[in-house]
């Protein structure tokens, strides 16, 4: 499926904004359901934070896929945007008592659960409001993963989830106290793995986590393995939709269930990621003493993931097929950061040229700021030009 862009009608549109290839989301969501069927009690929740547009929650929606929401405002978001609320799971470091409450009011399907000092406010919270909470735990499996540093969350020193060595206290907590509901254990360890061996390791520490758990009387219906997949940057053209295959078969071959234990996924970054660009227009083409610039209307405000995580995106040219030239292309914000690519090779850039920023789905628009007091840029869905 090569995508193709609708140049003629991206001249009429003001720049910078998000284009999103709807055909290729359709088709990437029939994948992963497709692949996910062929495993009895696999259910796969949306990562709502890699993209939040409207737009693209609704067209999810539809498929029936449930939604793993951050923030009080995702849940909102969630509901507004034709999610059931019973397929709202809710994890999160620093839950409010407003969003625990919002979580409540709507009896989503689990909180994931990162303290036992969150388990109790949400206990009392819970209680308040004559509900019993459902409740996952998420450990920290001290488990790494290839990825770049910022985006690991499953090492001991990361802020995330609950530490291996109070696992045992803090069940016996969850199981004890009244308002509370354990229904399971829920893990992430990261974002952009590409190396299928990384959720191996995953699976071998989940399954020494329930021996043990099991040792002690202890059995729960869910296991949440969070997301992670990622997507071929390099290559959007030639790996539009990622290995989901691959990513399921590893959890089958890998992670021992119990009877009847369900397994869910959160995914995010390989839902969107490769359907959408950031289209944006040349604004002047500038000699340096040793590079030539091309800068655009486009920057670090509207697609973060240079800036923050040194990531690489593929540039298009859109406009011309001249010869090749090399550029920085770099946008117009205050900073040395504020640069998409260095020394890539373009077909010559003149001013007016429209260069698309691909792979830019996941973590672009979900991301933008207002910096600089520029305006936060609008994502445009292919079914609507
Ligand atoms: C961010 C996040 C995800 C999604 O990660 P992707 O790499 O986008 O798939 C899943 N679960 C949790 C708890 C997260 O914080």
């Amino acid at each position: 499926m090569i995508q193709t862009f609708p140049t003629d009608k991206f001249r009429t549109i003001d720049t910078p904004f998000y284009y999103y290839d709807c055909d290729l989301l359709r088709e990437t969501l029939h994948v992963i359901e497709e692949e996910a069927s062929k495993h009895k009690g696999y259910i796969v929740h949306y990562a709502v934070k890699a993209n939040a547009n409207k737009k693209v929650l609704n067209l999810i929606s539809q498929t029936g896929m449930g939604a793993d929401c951050v923030s009080g405002g995702e849940i909102q978001r969630c509901l507004e945007c034709g999610f059931p609320s019973e397929k709202i799971v809710y994890a999160g470091v620093g839950k409010a008592d407003w969003e625990i409450n919002l979580g409540l009011d709507n009896d989503i399907f689990c909180f994931n659960v990162e303290s036992e000092e969150e388990l109790e406010i949400i206990n009392k919270l819970a209680q308040k409001r004559g509900k019993i909470a459902s409740v996952c735990l998420r450990i920290n499996p001290e488990v790494g993963a290839h990825t770049h540093a910022n985006i690991t969350t499953g090492l001991a020193e990361n802020k995330f989830g609950i530490a291996l060595r109070y696992v045992p206290s803090i069940i016996s907590a969850a199981l004890e106290i009244t308002h509370i509901n354990l229904i399971g254990l829920h893990f992430h360890i990261g974002s952009q793995i590409m190396e299928m061996q990384d959720f191996q390791a995953l699976c071998a520490r989940i399954n020494d986590i329930q021996d043990d758990l099991e040792k002690r009387g202890v059995k729960v219906e869910n296991i949440n393995v969070g997301g992670g997949l990622g997507i071929d940057y390099n290559d959007p053209e030639g790996h539009p939709i990622p290995d989901f295959q691959s990513y399921f078969n590893t959890f089958a071959k890998h992670l021992k269930l119990r009877k009847e234990q369900k397994v869910h996924f959160e995914l995010g970054r390989s839902v969107v990621g490769q359907m959408g660009s950031l289209i944006t227009r040349t604004l002047y083409v500038k000699q340096g003493k040793s590079r030539q610039f091309a800068i655009v209307d486009a920057g670090m405000s509207d697609l973060l993931r240079p800036a923050l995580y040194q990531a690489h995106h593929r540039i298009v040219n859109l406009s011309n097929t001249d010869d090749l030239q090399s550029y920085d292309v770099v946008g117009p914000i205050c900073e040395s950061s504020d640069v998409f690519a260095k020394e890539v090779s373009l077909p010559t850039v003149h001013r007016g040229d429209l260069l698309a920023i691909r792979s830019a789905g996941a973590y672009g628009e979900s991301m933008a700021s207002q910096y600089n007091c520029r305006k936060l840029p609008t994502g445009y869905m292919s079914d609507e030009l």
